[in-house]
């Protein structure tokens, strides 16, 4: 069984082909970033263009790295949302329209779906159920994961997500889109001791989120501060700590709600070394471990698609093929919908 996997739902086209047994046997990504960066932000309408122009060679170039022809294929799966209309109207219209004329079956797949499943294309993969902390550029969450499509969201970000946190943050500081990953290089050279950010939502019970008080925070913290080098890696070092404090207290309350001792971790912010360090150090004190997905597949990219489609269609789930020849996208689509629950 081989999968082809179409991911174009933001600024990332990601093309790869998951193959039983195998594996992963091809990848390639475009980013947009650059496209992007001087507006500080993902501009809807240049990421659709861009996606149309990059789609059919990156295709043609996924299937040429694994010496495989269009008749090689079992099916296509494609990120049908959620995410930006256009963007992922491309990758929709595309697979659909390659599924035709190849006659395969295409399956729309879940985006979040895809990055909670992502750890599972690691040789030390979870087993179900587990715990999963999705921290990404759209949403913050932690999911009860019973098995394949058997999501609860049990905490989430009332406001912003984690990732569009340290975006926003960095983009304060100067720093270019997207910020996460310069924030937290940032932050090597700094000690936030001095400038203590708060945990937001810590001292309540309950496990959602809450982050655009930091960024605020942060704002603030730069107003009151010397224009220094040393000064802004202080606050990229005491925010970043903030994020991360918080992550790890929330994981430590649904672990103990759950009673899980697997803890996943997926979503573009899940690639921040920090991070990884606190949560293996909280997953050791409770005798429990944690599973990430490669850095590649931390952020937006095919394989994830490929995959999140071939465990549906392995087991024959409700999502695993849609044979009619309509062109739909779900850019607002709730993970707890994404399958019906049993
Ligand atoms: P969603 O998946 O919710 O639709 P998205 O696809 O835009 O959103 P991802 O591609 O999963 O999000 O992740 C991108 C986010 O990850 C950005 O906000 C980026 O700043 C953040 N990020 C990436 N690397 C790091 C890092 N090392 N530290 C902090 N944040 C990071
Ligand atoms: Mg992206
Ligand atoms: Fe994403």
């Amino acid at each position: 069984m081989r999968i082809l996997g179409i991911e174009s739902s933001c600024d990332e086209t990601g093309i790869a082909i998951y193959e039983e047994k195998k594996g992963v046997t091809a990848h390639q990504l475009y980013s947009q970033v650059k496209l992007h960066q001087e507006y500080g932000g993902v501009v809807p309408e240049l990421a659709s263009r861009d996606h149309v122009r990059k789609i059919i060679p990156l295709i043609e170039a996924t299937l040429k790295q694994a010496n495989l022809a269009p008749t090689d294929l079992t099916a296509i799966a494609y990120t049908q949302g959620p995410g930006l209309i256009g963007a992922l109207l491309v990758g929709a219209a595309v697979a659909k329209s390659l599924a035709f004329a190849w006659q395969l079956p295409a399956m729309g797949v879940h985006h979040l779906e895809g990055h909670l499943l992502a750890p599972m294309l690691e040789e030390n993969a979870p087993e179900y159920p587990f715990l999963a902390l999705l921290v990404s550029g759209g949403h913050t969450m932690l999911v009860d994961v019973q098995g394949l499509g058997r999501y609860e969201i049990i905490g989430e970000s009332i406001d912003d997500a984690a990732g569009e946190a340290f975006d926003k943050t960095a983009k304060i500081m100067g720093l270019d889109y997207p910020g996460g990953p310069l924030l937290a290089k940032l932050a090597e050279d700094g000690d936030g001791s001095e400038a203590k950010f708060p945990r937001p939502m810590t001292d309540r019970p309950g496990l959602d989120f809450s982050f655009s008080g930091l960024k605020t925070f942060a704002a603030n913290r730069i107003a009151a501060s010397e224009d220094t080098a040393q000064a802004r890696a202080n606050i990229a070092q005491a925010f970043q700590e903030a994020v991360v404090d918080t992550l790890a207290i929330k994981c430590k309350r649904a672990l103990k709600q759950t009673g899980s001792k697997r803890l996943v971790v997926a979503g573009g912010v899940s690639a921040n070394l920090v991070l990884r360090e606190k949560l293996a150090e909280l997953m050791a004190s409770v005798g429990g471990a944690v599973f990430y997905p490669r850095h590649e597949y931390c952020t937006d990219n095919g394989a994830m698609i490929a995959y999140a489609g071939f465990c549906h269609f392995k087991q024959q789930t409700e999502h695993s093929t849609d044979n009619n020849h309509e062109i739909a996208v779900s850019p607002r689509w709730p993970l707890s919908e994404s399958l019906a629950q049993d």
